[in-house]
């Protein structure tokens, strides 16, 4: 199937510049068809001027980078029109759900900068009024006690081209159907031996109305309600009542729903409850990631990650310990758009929006990788001087900071070059690089394993009169390479990360019988000692750098004051600027 790429209809949007969204001023929202929709429902004064939406996970997993376009929609509409947003868990299904989600979820939406304030609900708070309305419809004869079995509702369901079978049991008075139900939930009957259903019609076009269940016989522990319920609602008899109970006003979900929407309607006209307005909206997908929670659970259970904060995971907890900032994901979330139709989005959009984010505000440091030894022959045994460096040339006000430097330093292995090719800057035999911050040195000499030829070290002299970097008579050097002192540097770790699968899309499987994870990246982490300066004994979890040339990094929560732990969150390779480019010129 061709890639499709999102359109970025708003790409010079700025990100809020605040963690708490306030009104943003009319005339200033960004607008996408949602947006459309309620500024005529507010012309119209369809709902009284009220703007109300809600953000309703299934606590049944970790929230992901889709999830957070959904929360940036229903509160940042709240927002830009003055409304309201409730947080609500839809926690119908007891055997997927647990406090652990829940506790994520708040975390959560709170990092990304959201706030619910006293309007954090659960459905299950609702279940005593749902069973009501349950009898209400049973009352009316708008349902049913059935005993079919769940293979046999889906056998006689019908398909898109054949009507379903009415069930035996659809005809039932309603005084046995009332008896039934009450014994239903007072623990009568086993697990899966009766069903509560709405009576549609078996022969609509849409599967959804053909008398779906509503309730189903479940003996099992609720996170909240603990054994009070042994029959719990359906997720589609819950969800348009939960927003109903909330007075939503526009109920925004994802395309998947379309064809439910039909059938929470039937719900709300029938029992005659206030109506919000559904709004359909297309999910997000990245290239390069699985976005289901199964999918995700699988990973966690399977031990392919190592857990739900992994950075490898497009879970927010993920990207946070990776070191996303909630600006980039918000920003991000911003230039994707809304958009009615599916797509597939690049995960270089998502990367582009870090950097440019941690450009702004990380502070600079410098950290060797692959250690090459060079010993600076002129200079002086025994003498350290502190060295001015930068901290942000981004931000004035970051100022700067010493650095030790002495006549033993580490270079990348990759900053030499026996044979360098044509415009190489870099170091090689008799070139003169500049040792950021520091002095320029010249290669003299190149010492080699003797067994394996790999050069091991480096002899090279500095110029006294370049202290800084400086070139007083003027001359060139084009190449600057970053370094730290053997003598001062301190050992941390490196977690360097490739994409978590091969494929843009995993779940394209090259043989039958195969699955997305057999497209997981087998080098999607490598790990490996990190030389760096030792300002940074005592980083602290949740910091952001930029290490010169190699990346932005972000302390991991393993990370000792003995042995920092460094997330690499992007590496500085702009892919998206590319994209955007060849974008730009195709249009
Ligand atoms: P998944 O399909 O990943 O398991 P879900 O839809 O079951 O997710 P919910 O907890 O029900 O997860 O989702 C909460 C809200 O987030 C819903 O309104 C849902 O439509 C929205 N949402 C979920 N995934 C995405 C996505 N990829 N893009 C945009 N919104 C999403
Ligand atoms: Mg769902």
């Amino acid at each position: 199937m061709a890639q499709q790429f999102m359109k970025c209809s708003n790409i010079n949007s700025k990100p809020p510049s605040e963690n708490n969204p306030s009104p943003v001023p009319p005339g200033k929202e960004s607008s996408d068809f949602i947006r459309e929709i309620i500024r005529e429902d507010l012309r119209t004064g369809k709902y009284q001027g009220r703007v109300h939406t809600r953000f309703p996970p299934e606590p049944n997993g970790y929230l992901h980078i889709g999830h957070a376009k959904s929360i940036c929609l229903n509160f940042g509409i709240a927002r830009d029109f003055g409304g309201k947003c409730n947080l609500r868990m839809d926690d119908t299904n007891p055997c997927k759900e647990e406090v652990e989600y829940v506790e994520s979820i708040l975390e959560d939406v709170r990092w990304l900068g959201f706030d619910w304030e006293d309007r954090m609900f659960y459905a299950s708070d609702y279940f005593e009024q749902i069973y009501l309305w349950a009898e209400e419809l049973i009352q009316k004869g708008n349902a049913y006690v059935c005993e079919l079995t769940a293979d046999q509702v889906r056998d006689t369901r019908g398909t898109l081209t054949q009507p379903g079978r009415e069930s035996p049991f659809r005809n039932r008075p309603v005084a046995e159907n009332l008896e039934l139900f009450r014994q239903m939930r007072a623990g009568k009957f086993p697990d899966g031996s009766r069903t509560l259903r709405a009576k549609i019609d078996m022969a609509s076009p849409n599967l959804n109305l053909r008398d779906p269940v509503m309730y189903r016989i479940l003996h099992a522990e609720h996170h909240r309600t603990g054994d009070a319920w042994c029959i719990y609602p359906m997720y589609d008899f819950t969800h348009g009542q939960s927003d109903s109970i909330e007075r939503i006003t526009h109920s925004i979900c994802t395309l998947e729903f379309e064809n439910h929407r039909p059938l929470y309607d039937w719900y709300i006209r029938e029992l005659g409850i206030y109506a919000p307005q559904q709004i359909e909206f297309a999910r997000l997908n990245l290239t390069y990631t699985v976005m289901s929670k199964r999918k995700l659970l699988e990973l966690v259970k399977g031990g392919y990650v190592r857990g739900w904060d992994d950075p490898r995971m497009p879970t927010i907890s993920g990207l946070r310990r990776r070191g996303y900032t909630p600006e980039a994901i918000r920003e991000f979330c911003a230039r994707i758009g809304v958009a009615k139709v599916e797509g597939t989005v690049e995960i270089s959009l998502l990367e582009h929006c870090l950097r440019e984010d941690l450009n702004k505000r990380a502070p600079r440091v410098m950290g060797v990788l692959k250690p090459l030894k060079v010993v600076i022959d002129n200079y002086p045994e025994g003498q350290v001087e502190q060295m001015e460096a930068v901290n942000n040339p981004e931000d004035a006000a970051a100022g700067t900071r010493q650095v030790p430097f002495s006549r033993v330093v580490y270079i990348e292995e990759d900053d030499f070059r026996e044979d360098p090719p044509k415009k190489y800057h870099r170091l090689a035999p008799g070139k003169e690089v500049r040792l950021r911050y520091a002095y320029l040195i010249t290669c003299t000499e190149v010492i080699k394993d003797p067994k394996t030829g790999a050069v091991v070290e480096l002899h090279c002299t500095y110029d006294p009169a370049t202290r800084g970097g400086n070139t007083p008579d003027g001359r060139k050097v084009k190449g600057t390479i970053h370094w730290v002192s053997a003598a001062h540097t301190l050992t941390a770790e490196a977690r360097l990360y490739d994409y978590l699968f091969t494929k843009e899309n995993p779940d394209v499987v090259e043989e039958e019988g195969k699955t997305f994870l057999d497209n997981l990246n087998p080098n999607s982490l490598v790990v490996s000692p990190f030389l760096v300066e030792p300002g940074l004994a005592g980083a602290t979890a949740g910091e952001r750098y930029q290490f010169e040339r190699l990346g932005y990094f972000s302390v991991d929560p393993d990370a000792t004051p003995e042995r920092p732990v460094f997330n690499r969150s992007v590496t500085l390779k702009d892919t998206w600027s590319k994209i955007e480019k060849a974008q730009g010129k195709e249009r």
